[in-house]
């Protein structure tokens, strides 16, 4: 069942040689006006190519009015050292709805350093069955915070709240690969990308964890080509964000991207997601409108996240 109202958005690559042609560029001449192409003129004739395009990469955002949900715990499972899955129901989700692997919804706990206060963080609907009103969310297990407390003492009976998610940003299934890259709080949205997508299409994930417990498998008909790095690999010393970001990099550079059109997405620790976001747009060339990348959580700062600009 729809609850939410779409409007379709195109995004068209501005650059990039993995994208779409770009006009040929004008040779430097006395002409000013050959030389320098009047804006909106510019504009048409990116737009004229990119409409031959047999795959048009339409990106559709839909809205919903916020809802807030109670929900029960009905089955936890721990799928490794780091990461509890935990099953939800309830009646209040026979109208849930999400589209997109990333969407989010906030979940609602009760601050443990203050009493009578309500803390909200984003998490990720990693599974969804209408039939039996259940959802399923993955929580890292992290050193410190309100909602891993939360999660590591939760008991089946206990109950939940949760808000959303108030939209979804649906990429299409068009494009010749996929690149999903992030730490442990990206897995939840990779797993589920990676489960959504159409059989035999490349998919490429690459996820930093700890050490091999922390490994998860994917059902999926893609061509999916699973890297995951392990810190417990990585040269000591230093900083464990920057040998993060490092490793990440360097997995993405060992991988030409594939022939045709590519989506990649991006998530992690903030610092992290924006060094590799800068990488594939300023080395990779990646074309701006198909990559995402997010800070899922911000190294010292409670219940913080950063969205980049697209
Ligand atoms: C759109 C979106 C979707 C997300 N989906 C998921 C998901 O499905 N599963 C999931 O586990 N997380 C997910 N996250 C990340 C999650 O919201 C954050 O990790 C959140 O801060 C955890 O809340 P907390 O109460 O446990 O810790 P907080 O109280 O927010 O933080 C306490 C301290 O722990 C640090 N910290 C926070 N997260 C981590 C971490 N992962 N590792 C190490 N230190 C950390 C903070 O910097 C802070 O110093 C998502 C974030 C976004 C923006």
């Amino acid at each position: 069942m729809r609850t939410g109202t779409g409007e379709r958005i195109e995004h068209l690559p501005t650059s990039g040689r993995t994208g779409v042609r770009e006009p040929e560029p004008t040779s430097p001449d006395t002409d000013d006006t050959r030389a320098e192409p009047p804006r909106e003129a510019k504009r048409e004739a990116d737009r004229t190519m990119i409409d031959r395009s047999a795959k048009p990469h339409r990106i559709e955002r839909f809205r919903r009015e916020p809802k807030r949900r109670s929900l029960v715990v009905d089955r936890i499972e721990d799928l490794g050292p780091r990461m509890r899955r935990i099953a939800f129901v309830s009646p209040d989700l026979a109208d849930f709805d999400s589209r997109a692997p990333d969407d989010h919804i906030k979940v609602f706990v009760a601050d443990p350093s203050a009493e009578g206060k309500i803390v909200m963080r984003d998490y990720t609907p990693r599974l969804f069955d209408r039939a039996a009103r259940r959802l399923t969310i993955d929580f890292t297990l992290h050193d410190d915070g309100a909602v891993t407390a939360w999660a590591r003492t939760a008991t089946v009976g206990a109950r939940l709240d949760i808000g959303g998610p108030r939209g979804s940003m649906v990429v299409p299934d068009d494009f010749d690969w996929y690149l999903l890259v992030g730490d442990e709080t990206a897995l939840p949205a990779i797993g589920r990308r990676v489960e959504e997508l159409r059989p035999g299409v490349a998919v490429t994930t690459i996820v930093v964890v700890d050490g091999p417990d922390d490994v998860q498998t994917f059902e999926t008909a893609a061509d999916h080509r699973p890297v995951w790095v392990f810190r417990r690999d990585l040269p000591a010393g230093g900083d464990l964000l920057a040998r993060d970001a490092a490793a990440l990099r360097d997995a993405i550079e060992a991988r030409p991207s594939p022939e045709g059109e590519g989506y990649a997405w991006i998530a992690a620790e903030a610092r992290v997601a924006r060094t590799l976001r800068d990488h594939l747009l300023e080395v990779r060339h990646h074309p701006r409108a198909w990559l995402k990348a997010a800070g899922y959580w911000v190294a010292g700062s409670a219940g913080a996240s950063d969205k980049f600009d697209p």
